[in-house]
């Protein structure tokens, strides 16, 4: 592989998940070539294991408040995100605008769902109160003892789907992919930063972006101290194959587990979190756990096949938000650290990170997500 020959040297990306790709495909399309480098095939990261739920409100936590603020911004770009890049592919999305539904199972779980739902308010988050017997009219593959619930006007897509658009997308301009090509370290510089890759090819660019995901921190060539703190957060998933007679409509989550019905006739069941490094086993325990959490939701899931278990990483930083902007080192930009949220993240981090590489100006919604929050912080991730 050679350095690329254009008189506009390309921007480097490292990682074809959800992030690298859509910021790919935003430069490509608005005239500015891309190199995109995966060491697997594209999108097979934490990106294929999603469970592809657009959910800010669903998923809001006490003191998140910048975070939710970004979520929420993006789950507005993503209409527009969706009708823009299947019109560019002809590849349907699966998008769904059915909401959520966040479910107590028995009155100790609605009691805390309580508490969440009084900040949801008072945070202006657009949260409806129901009882059971309203959730039920709602959904009505829902446990008859359910104590009550909380719906969301909201939304998911098929993150598959979503890789194959993104790809197809960068094919259609000046972009191109590099799959089974990891890159071992980058080489900062502010006028030609470049990429090393494992077979050692040495290739310049305009910018490099580190997109890596959970394997972020591993790439060599950056100093300790501008690092990305970003470590792996396991999910394990379960992927069940729907019936014609169960026909749930709404991603169901409750205190244990979440059901996302997908539009191609999957249901997906996730998702354990937890703290194993990069060990990517399925455990019989998370397995069991989902399904007890889930089967006490909805019922009806009993007798769905099992098409598969999955596993995928997380990228997780220290206050769960992402890291956008440079790194600190001239000439590499990040954009990682998305943990739970990296699909839906997807439209808002693609726009602001493409006007970051063609201004140079950091816009504001980037500016509470700048890597530099943690540039006094020990090195630990
Ligand atoms: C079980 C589970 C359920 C989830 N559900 C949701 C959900 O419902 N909604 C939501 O918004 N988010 C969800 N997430 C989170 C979301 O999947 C991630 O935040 C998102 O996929 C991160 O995207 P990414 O592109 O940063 O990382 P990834 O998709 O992991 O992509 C990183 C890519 O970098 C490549 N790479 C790594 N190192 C190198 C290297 N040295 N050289 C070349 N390539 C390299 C990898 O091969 C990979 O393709 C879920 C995650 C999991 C695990």
């Amino acid at each position: 592989m050679t350095s690329s020959s254009n008189a506009v040297p390309p921007v480097l990306i490292i990682g074809a998940g959800t992030i690298g790709l859509s910021i790919g495909w935003e430069l490509a399309r608005t005239g500015t070539p891309v190199q995109i480098f995966d060491r697997d095939a594209p999108g097979r990261g934490a990106t294929w294991k999603a469970g592809g739920m657009l959910t800010p409100d669903a998923e809001l936590q006490f003191e998140e408040s910048e975070l939710y603020r970004l979520n929420h911004e993006s789950l507005d770009r993503w209409p527009a995100f969706v009708e823009t890049l299947e019109r560019e592919t002809g590849i349907d999305l699966g998008f769904r605008t059915e909401g959520t539904l966040t479910v107590a199972p028995d009155e100790d779980s609605a009691a805390a769902m309580e508490r969440v739902y009084k900040f949801q308010k008072k945070v202006g988050a657009d949260v409806e109160r129901l009882t059971g017997a309203e959730a039920r009219e709602h959904e009505p593959f829902l446990a008859p003892h359910v104590a009550g619930a909380v719906y969301t006007d909201d939304a998911q897509v098929n993150n598959r789907a979503l890789v194959r658009a993104l790809v197809a997308g960068i094919n259609n301009y000046e972009g191109s992919i590099h799959s089974q090509t990891p890159v071992e370290a980058v080489d900062p510089d502010a006028d030609a930063p470049a990429v090393v890759t494992a077979a050692g090819d040495r290739i310049e660019g305009q910018q490099v972006i580190v997109a890596a995901g959970a394997w972020s921190r591993q790439i060599e060539g950056l100093d300790e101290a501008v690092r990305p703190p970003v470590r792996p957060v396991r999910g394990q998933i379960l992927e069940l194959e729907s019936r014609p007679t169960f026909d749930l409509r709404h991603v169901v989550r409750g205190p244990d587990a979440y059901l996302v019905p997908k539009a191609d006739g999957r249901v997906l069941v996730g998702a354990t979190s937890e703290e194993k490094g990069f060990e990517k086993a399925v455990t019989a325990g998370g397995l069991y756990n989902l399904l007890e959490g889930a089967l006490e939701l909805v019922p009806g899931l009993r007798e769905l096949t099992v098409r598969r278990s999955d596993v995928g990483l997380r990228p997780g930083t220290r206050d769960n938000a992402p890291l956008l902007g440079p790194s600190g080192a001239p000439g590499v930009l990040y954009a990682t650290g998305h943990y739970r949220h990296g699909i839906l993240l997807t439209p808002v981090t693609a726009q602001e990170i493409a006007t970051l590489v063609r201004t140079g100006t950091v816009s504001e919604w980037l500016e509470a997500f700048l890597p530099a929050r943690f540039a006094d912080a020990p090195a630990a991730v």
